[in-house]
Formats: C-alpha cells, sequence, structure tokens
C-alpha cells in the first residue's frame, strides 16, 4: 500500500475489499441503494442478479469508473473510494470489463505490452501468466479481431493479472461464449483463484458462478437481496427463483 493512502484510513476489517452502503445515480436515477458486501484474502464471490440489477454498476463503482455519492469502498484497509481508476488498479485491482477491451488492429503480444509498460512489469513477468493461458501464448502476432470470443477473454483476464492483482473484478467472463469456452474459462478462473487472487465475479451463467465462488450475493433493484455461501443459497429455492429466475 502506498504512503499516501495510509491518509484515508478505513475501519479495520478483515476483508481485502469492503463495500459498505454504497449509494450510485446515472443523473436523478438512483440506482445503487445500499450496497454492502466484502472479499476476503483468497476468496472468490459471485454477485449475481437479473439484467438491470446493478451489477456492472457494483462493480463499476469499486473502481470509480461511475462516482459513489455516499457509502464507502475500502481495500486493504485503507478508503478508496474517491480515488482515480488508474491509481486503484495500480494499488491491486485488475479490472476485466463487460465488452473485455480489446482492440481490433492491436496484437496480443501488443495488448499485453502495453500493460505491462503501464504497470511497470517484466517479460518475465508475461512469461509467467501466459503460462495459465497456452492458447493465447500460441497467438501473440494474432490481432484483436481474429481471435475468438474465448481467446479474447482470456487475453483480457490475462491482461489484468499482469500487475499482480490482489483483486480481480470480472464482469460476466462467460458472456456470448460457447458452453465448452465457458468451461475452460471456468477452469482458468480456478487456477487464477489457485495463485491466492481474490476474485469477484459478476456472471449470468449462474451454474459456472456456482462452481468457482465461496460466497454468493445477490443484487435486486440495486440492493442486496441475499449473502451466503452457494449451499446456503441452494437451500433457499425462493431466492434464487424471485431473484434468479431459476428453481
Ligand atoms: P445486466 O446484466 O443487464 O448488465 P446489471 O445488473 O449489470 O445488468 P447495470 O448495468 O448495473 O445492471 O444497470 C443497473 C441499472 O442502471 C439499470 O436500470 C440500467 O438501465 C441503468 N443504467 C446502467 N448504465 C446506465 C447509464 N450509463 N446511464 C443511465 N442508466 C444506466
Amino acid at each position: 500500500m502506498s504512503q499516501a493512502a495510509t491518509a484515508a484510513q478505513a475501519p479495520a476489517t478483515d476483508a481485502l475489499l469492503d463495500v459498505r452502503e454504497i449509494h450510485t445515480y446515472y443523473g436523478d436515477s438512483h440506482v445503487l441503494q445500499g450496497v454492502t458486501l466484502d472479499v476476503k484474502p483468497g476468496e472468490c464471490v459471485a454477485l449475481l442478479g437479473r439484467n438491470g440489477a446493478g451489477k456492472t454498476t457494483t462493480l463499476r463503482s469499486i473502481v470509480s469508473l461511475t462516482p459513489v455519492r455516499r457509502g464507502q469502498v475500502s481495500f486493504g484497509g485503507f478508503d478508496i473510494t474517491r480515488w482515480p481508476t488508474h491509481r486503484i488498479i495500480r494499488e491491486g485491482i485488475g479490472y476485466v470489463p463487460e465488452d473485455r477491451g480489446i482492440f481490433s488492429s492491436l496484437s496480443v503480444r501488443e495488448h499485453l505490452d502495453v500493460a505491462m509498460w503501464a504497470g511497470k512489469q517484466t517479460a518475465e513477468r508475461r512469461d509467467e501468466v501466459l503460462k495459465i493461458f497456452p492458447r493465447i501464448s500460441e497467438r501473440m502476432e494474432h490481432f484483436g479481431q481474429q481471435l475468438s470470443g474465448g481467446e479474447q477473454q482470456m487475453l483480457s483476464i490475462a491482461r489484468a493479472l499482469l500487475t499482480k492483482p490482489k483483486l480481480l473484478i470480472l464482469d460476466e467472463p462467460s458472456e456470448g461464449l460457447a458452453p465448452i469456452i465457458v468451461d475452460e474459462v471456468r477452469d482458468t478462473l480456478k487456477e487464477v483463484k489457485g495463485t491466492g487472487t481474490s476474485i469477484l465475479l459478476v456472471e449470468q451463467n449462474v451454474a459456472m458462478a456456482l462452481a468457482l465462488a465461496d460466497r454468493v450475493v445477490v443484487l435486486s433493484q440495486g440492493m442486496v437481496q441475499f449473502t451466503g455461501t452457494p449451499a446456503e443459497l441452494e437451500a433457499q429455492p425462493q431466492i434464487k427463483d424471485t431473484y434468479l429466475g431459476i428453481a
């Protein structure tokens, strides 16, 4: 944690990420209405909910892409609520957006080089990350537009991992992918978790999320309706039915 961070110390907590009662607006529209969740070191937390529940807005609020109007986001015990996004990323949060952020005319190598330079990382670190992504390492000279959806997703995750984040945040990594590729992404994320990286995952694919998550947070209309383990969620069919649309 940088020295500057000590100026805004948050209350002590054992969580790596601690989101407390955040309220976020788009204009007059009050989208997040007091969202509270946390991610502990080494843990994978899945944020679930129907379309429009506020999942993406929660992730964007955590990394300051959308401003939080009230409430607090702490990371590693420090209040990061109003930090600029680049500083939050530098402090150890990797963010994989829903659109993957892949440029059609940049090669795989160039995507990784840019992230390497921006994050002051070495080629050794790049090669270490690429060991988890064999398919990407075979396509270093391919352009973004030549990659399949699954390869783009893998590149987006690899890029976020370059800076050794303590927490990886992913917005719907399975979206638009064939089931067999979803399984590959799931297995890759298991491997990432195995390295000790914490994960906060937004997913519409509930089966994939439950296969990865230690805990689940269910959101509806910008409010948390449930927090618990996958087994606790399984034991509450009315939550699954009402807020996730599955029995
Ligand atoms: P989805 O699964 O469809 O992506 P979500 O749970 O991620 O849904 P959000 O994208 O966070 O939900 O959207 C929450 C609410 O905020 C929705 O009502 C949405 O229409 C609204 N919203 C999202 N982005 C904007 C924006 N840029 N301007 C205005 N309203 C927005």
